[in-house]
């Protein structure tokens, strides 16, 4: 999705104008493909984006990767450079005597040490804060690939209904529920978590050597890519009948996710969404077992603003696309995480996964 650039670039100009900056940089990450459609491989030679009161963008770029540049005439001079010029120069030139630049959070700190020697004159501050404003309201086009990616992951979680966990390692359906992320609609896979058993209990866990067996809690959490927007959904499954403590977690972390969502209005401070998902937990006892904020903005980036934590101060605005995910973990024995991707409406959230809530019980 390249969307409307000019329009993402005019609003860049806005603000940079609103907090006194004269120039944005940009080199490996989200931020580039946002405003210039293009995305840099994060290379030792540098890419970087320079963005000024007026005039099109400077577009700094290897030499061997300019190819990879769609051409935009009107948004974009492409800048390429040897294997043997000095990149900061043009950066430095193209950014003419700026006195303070926003420079893009993934940019590798060898690159801003050397512009700090080529330009002494410039403060440096981060850009997230400019490019957060812009990225967290995403337009028709962002929300329609958002919904395809997660409808794509959607597919994925009703084919696991019926595929047999016991007797697999992690590690083995990790593979098999990537392969899927990607025969069910996605670009590319780009993230599978598959927690089993006591490994469940760890939010973020690396698919290992274990065999599923008969009485684990299975946590999935995956995600991929569709043109560049990302999908990222969790179910927990049970493999064989589910015992009573089972059950009476995961129905907390239903009541909680489904609250949280409920409490999503145009408004309402990102925080409020996660107080409302704690609350419920808290409420049954298991609060210490909550340990994760209950959910991230998403987009270009898998985990991106605006983030709902506990003291989270942004007001929610129609447009914005986030996870809500809370999550109960029982250490050393198993753990359940319910995670829709859901967009502000203009009266509440829409979720954009739409897989049961109920819980699965698996062969
Ligand atoms: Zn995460
Ligand atoms: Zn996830
Ligand atoms: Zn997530």
């Amino acid at each position: 999705v390249n969307g409307d650039l000019a329009g993402r670039v005019d609003r860049a100009r806005r603000v940079l104008e609103q907090h006194g900056l004269d120039a944005l940089l940009l080199s490996v990450g989200s931020d580039l493909p946002y405003l210039t459609g293009y995305r840099a491989m994060p290379l030792e030679r540098l890419t970087m984006a320079v963005v000024t009161a007026d005039g099109p963008v400077s577009l700094v770029v290897p030499e061997l990767e300019a190819p990879r540049v769609a051409r935009r005439d009107d948004l974009l001079t492409v800048m390429p450079w040897g294997e043997t010029s000095d990149p900061i120069a043009l950066v430095a030139a193209a950014a003419g005597d700026a006195a303070a630049c926003a420079l893009g959070d993934e940019t590798w700190s060898v690159f801003l040490l050397a512009l700090q020697e080529a330009m002494p004159g410039c403060r440096f501050v981060p850009a997230a804060p400019l490019m957060a404003t812009l990225r967290m309201r995403k337009d028709a086009a962002e929300i329609d690939a958002l919904r395809r990616a997660a409808e794509a992951a959607d597919r994925v979680v009703a084919r696991l209904r019926d595929h047999r966990f016991a007797g697999t390692t992690e590690r083995a359906l990790a593979g098999e529920i990537a392969a899927m992320t990607v025969a069910e609609g996605h670009d590319a896979a780009t993230f599978t978590i598959v927690a089993s058993g006591p490994n469940s209990a760890s939010p973020h866990h690396e698919p290992g050597d274990r065999v599923i067996a008969s009485g684990d809690a299975v946590v999935v959490d995956f995600g991929g890519t569709v043109d560049g927007y990302n999908s990222d959904t969790t179910r927990t499954f049970h493999v064989g009948r589910a015992g009573e403590e089972y059950l009476a977690v995961h129905a907390t972390v239903r009541r909680a996710q489904e609250a949280a969502l409920a409490a999503v209005r145009p408004g309402v401070a990102a925080g409020e969404v996660d107080r409302t998902a704690r609350r419920i937990i808290e409420d049954a006892g298991h609060g210490e077992h909550f340990i994760h904020r209950t959910g991230h903005g998403i987009g270009l980036d898998v985990h991106e603003h605006p983030y709902l934590v506990a003291d989270g101060p942004v007001p929610l605005e129609p447009g914005m696309t986030f996870s809500i995910e809370p999550g109960i973990y029982l250490p050393g024995r198993f753990g359940v995480r319910i995670e829709d991707i859901v967009v502000v409406g203009s009266d509440g959230a829409v979720a954009l996964n739409t897989s049961t809530h109920e819980p699965i019980e698996v062969a």
